[in-house]
């Protein structure tokens, strides 16, 4: 099997190239190049491509991947909302995904991000730096005896109750469908309730269309005045318009943000030669209690020894024409 790996950063390799041990059946040839419509040509000769939440993966991307013959899209990720898995059917090729890896390692950084903006730490760092001692502009609140409201209470949003519930919070939260393991610290409720009554929302949910835009000003109008909102899923759960809205509004004490909805171009690239224009992001950032990093919730030494294990399986797997769990 030989797989052609898009977007290779040093980290992949890496992973990937440890966890290669285990399976010499497969070849990767690495790429730093991402996929799209330009670059997907690059894979004819190769069984399978694999690409990444940044990537590229719509029809016309597809179409190209057909005519070459691959036949197998290798998601490095669990979400799929960029592959246009209609199309992908009706073409024959076959999509894999890592559905879950180390829910904690996003958990954990939906953590951090809430105790970073509620104790404004990315400020008092930059202060301390410049000799400047003083506390002003960081006073935060407990989240001990506070209401953590959690949206989406699958892998990640179980472990992030998990790590709400440790910290003394009572947690509430909002899913389709309840998880059963959660049922002893977790009271479900509508998600009007927990927009009301929490003072730490944090979105675990997928993109999809009855998610897409899910906070938005009525949404955030329903918050509590003085809220923490994390958002560790997906950029476009959030409309930005109304969230800068929402921060000019004074709602929130912090607003936490590892996904945004222009964060396409940005993911893992250094622009910080560039001058960046129209950019909501910047926009955000000018706000003194929102922070932002770019993704990385995933990124742990586990996660991507996970990733890369499972991704090789399923390589393995759609080789030997089995059906797997982790086809979307
Ligand atoms: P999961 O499939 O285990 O759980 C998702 C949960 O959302 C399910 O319980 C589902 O019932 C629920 N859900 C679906 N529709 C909903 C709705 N309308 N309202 C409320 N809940 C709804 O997924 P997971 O592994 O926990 O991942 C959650 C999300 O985290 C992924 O979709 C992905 O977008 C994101 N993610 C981010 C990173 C990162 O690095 N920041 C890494 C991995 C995953």
């Amino acid at each position: 099997m030989n797989i052609l790996f898009y977007d290779a950063k040093s980290y992949d390799k890496e992973s990937f190239q440890d966890a290669l041990k285990a399976f010499p059946e497969i070849h990767v040839e690495f790429t730093k190049t991402d996929i799209d419509p330009r670059t997907a040509a690059m894979a004819e000769g190769f069984d399978a491509v694999c690409a990444f939440v940044s990537s590229d993966v719509s029809a016309p991307v597809l179409d190209i991947l057909y005519k070459k013959n691959v036949k197998l899209v290798l998601m490095r990720c669990a979400g799929f909302n960029n592959v246009d898995m209609e199309h992908a059917k009706e073409l024959g090729i076959r999509v894999m995904r890592v559905p879950g890896y180390s829910p904690e390692a996003v958990a954990e950084h939906a953590m951090a991000l809430a105790l970073a903006c509620n104790r404004r730490i990315y400020k008092a760092y930059n202060k301390v730096r410049e000799n400047d001692f003083s506390l002003a502009g960081l006073m935060g609140f407990n989240f001990y005896e506070k209401t953590a409201g959690i949206i989406g209470t699958g892998k990640i949003g179980a472990a992030m109750c998990r790590i709400c519930h440790g910290f003394g919070m009572k947690v509430i939260a909002y899913d389709v469908y309840q998880n059963a393991a959660l049922k002893d610290f977790v009271e479900y409720v509508s998600l009007e309730e927990l927009l009301a009554k929490s003072d730490l929302i944090s979105l675990h949910c997928p993109l999809m269309d009855s998610t897409y835009h899910m906070v938005n000003i009525d949404t955030i109008r329903q918050m509590k005045d003085g809220v923490i909102l994390v958002n560790t899923s997906r950029g476009a759960l959030v409309k930005t318009e109304d969230l800068i809205e929402g921060i000019r509004l004074h709602k929130f004490a912090g607003v936490g943000l590892d996904v945004y909805e222009e964060e396409t171009n940005n993911v893992f690239e250094d622009r910080s030669g560039e001058i960046l224009e129209h950019s909501t992001t910047a926009r955000l950032l000018s706000f003194p209690n929102v922070m932002i990093t770019s993704h990385q919730g995933f990124f742990t030494r586990e996660a991507l020894s996970s990733i890369a294990e499972t991704t090789l399986q399923n390589a393995m797997d759609a080789a030997a024409g089995k059906p797997s769990c982790n086809d979307v």
